[in-house]
C-alpha cells in the first residue's frame, strides 16, 4: 500500500474536501499512473450529491484521467513506464461472462467495478478516482494515449468521448442521415464533433439559444431550439437518429416525435425516471425506436481514442484547480461549463 492525495466528498451535502487514503502497490498486472489531467464529468457531480441513490462515502470522483506511467507489474506488456495513459469509467469486471468475451466490459452480467463509488472484486476496498495524484489499475482496463495530442483535452475523451462515440458507432450513423444531439455539455459537445467525423448532417438540440454560434463552431449544420415549438414542428419526422444527453429526467414526447419512421432516439444522460410518461402512440405510430447506451467497452475506447489522434478531434476544455471544483461543481448546476471543466492536477501538490 501506498498514500495517494485527492479531493472527496464526505456526504451529499458538503464540499468536496482534502482526502490521504491507501492504493494498493500495483501488481502483476497492475500500471501505476501520476494522474495529470482529469476531467469534471455531470457524473461526478450526480455522484458527489447521491443523485442516483448509491452513493458510498468518503468518494474521490473523477473518471477522466490522463496521465504518465509510473510503474508497471512483472506481466504487463502493453505499457512502459513514461508512457502516456488514460483511464476511464471502469477499473475492472469479470472478465468470462458473454459481455466481457465480447469487450463490452460495461455491460458485465456480474457488474463491473466503477473507478470510483464502487469496491474492488476481491476485498471491501473502495474504490477512488482521478481527484487524486495516482492511480493503480489492470492493464486491460487502461488505453494508449497518443503524445501528438493536447493532453488536458484528451481527458474528456474518456468518458463524454466513448460515451457519445459508442452509441453512434453502434447505430452505424453515417453519411446520408440527419442525426440530433439533445444538449450541449460535455457529452454534447463529443456527440456533434463525431456525428460531423461521421458523415451525418448533424443539428443540435439545444435548450440554449445563446450556445448556437458555438454548436456551429463545433461542428452542427445547424441549431434547433427545443424550447421553440415552431422550430421544432418544423423538423419534426425529419432525424434518423438522436443522441439524448439531458442529465436529469424530462420529457421525450417532443423529441420522439422528431424521429422518422424508424428512426431511434439513445438515451445517455437520464439515469433516473423520466415524467410525463412516454405516449406509446409515438412509438408504434412511426415504428420508432428509443434505446440506451452506457460509455464503451475498453476496445472501442482505444479504438476511439486512435480515431481521434487520426482525425485531431479533442474537447473543448476549461481548465480548474482541484482547490475550485466545488465551484466548477456549481457552475455545471447553473449550465455554464465551455464545454468541459478539466482539473490540472499539479494544483493538487498545493494542498498541504
Ligand atoms: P453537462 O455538461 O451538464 O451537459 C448537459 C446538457 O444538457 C446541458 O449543457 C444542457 O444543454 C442540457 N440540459 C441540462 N439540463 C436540462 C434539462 N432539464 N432539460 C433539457 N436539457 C438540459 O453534462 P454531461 O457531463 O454532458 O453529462 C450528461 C449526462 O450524461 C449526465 O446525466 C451524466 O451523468 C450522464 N452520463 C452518462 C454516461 C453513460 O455511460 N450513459 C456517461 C457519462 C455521463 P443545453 O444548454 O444545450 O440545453
Ligand atoms: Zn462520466
Ligand atoms: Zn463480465
Amino acid at each position: 500500500m501506498f498514500q495517494a492525495k485527492g479531493y472527496a466528498a464526505v456526504d451529499a451535502q458538503s464540499p468536496l474536501v482534502p482526502f490521504s487514503f491507501e492504493r494498493r502497490d500495483p501488481g502483476p498486472e497492475d500500471v501505476q499512473i501520476e494522474i495529470l489531467y482529469c476531467g469534471v464529468c455531470h457524473s461526478d457531480l450526480h455522484q458527489a450529491r447521491n443523485d442516483w441513490r448509491n452513493s458510498l462515502y468518503p468518494m474521490v470522483p473523477g473518471h477522466e484521467i490522463v496521465g504518465r506511467i509510473v510503474a508497471v507489474g512483472g506481466q504487463v506488456k502493453k505499457f512502459r513506464v513514461g508512457d502516456l495513459a488514460g483511464v476511464g469509467c471502469m477499473v475492472d469486471s469479470c472478465r468470462h461472462c458473454s459481455a466481457c468475451n465480447e469487450d463490452l466490459e460495461q455491460y458485465c452480467e456480474e457488474g463491473s467495478t466503477l473507478t470510483y463509488n464502487s469496491r474492488e472484486r476481491d476485498s471491501k476496498q473502495l474504490t477512488f478516482g482521478g481527484y487524486s495524484d495516482q492511480i493503480v489499475v489492470d492493464q486491460r482496463f487502461a488505453v494508449k494515449i497518443p503524445a501528438s495530442l493536447d493532453l488536458k483535452a484528451v481527458a474528456p475523451l474518456l468518458c463524454a468521448g466513448i460515451t457519445t462515440y459508442s452509441p453512434l458507432r453502434h447505430w452505424q450513423v453515417g453519411k446520408g442521415q440527419k442525426v440530433g444531439v439533445i444538449g450541449l455539455g460535455g457529452l454534447g459537445h463529443m456527440g456533434i464533433k463525431f456525428a460531423k467525423a461521421f458523415g451525418a448532417r448533424t443539428v443540435m438540440i439545444t435548450t440554449s439559444p445563446e450556445k448556437g454560434a458555438d454548436a456551429l463552431r463545433l461542428g452542427a449544420d445547424e441549431v434547433l431550439v427545443s424550447k421553440d415549438k415552431a422550430a421544432m414542428k418544423a423538423h419534426a419526422r425529419s432525424f434518423d437518429f438522436l443522441l439524448n444527453t439531458i442529465p436529469n429526467g424530462h420529457d421525450l414526447n417532443p423529441y420522439a416525435a422528431l424521429l422518422k419512421r424508424d428512426g431511434t432516439m439513445v438515451l445517455v444522460g437520464a439515469l433516473t425516471t423520466l415524467e410525463p410518461a412516454l405516449a406509446g402512440a409515438s412509438l408504434i405510430g412511426g415504428r420508432r425506436s428509443i434505446a440506451g447506451s452506457a460509455i464503451g467497452g475498453m476496445a472501442e475506447t482505444q479504438e476511439m481514442i486512435d480515431f481521434c489522434a487520426e482525425h485531431g478531434i479533442v474537447s473543448d476544455v476549461e481548465m480548474v484547480s482541484i482547490q475550485s471544483v466545488n465551484e466548477a461543481y456549481e457552475r455545471l448546476l447553473k449550465n455554464d461549463v465551455k464545454y468541459r471543466f478539466v482539473i490540472d492536477m499539479e494544483s493538487l501538490k498545493r494542498t498541504a
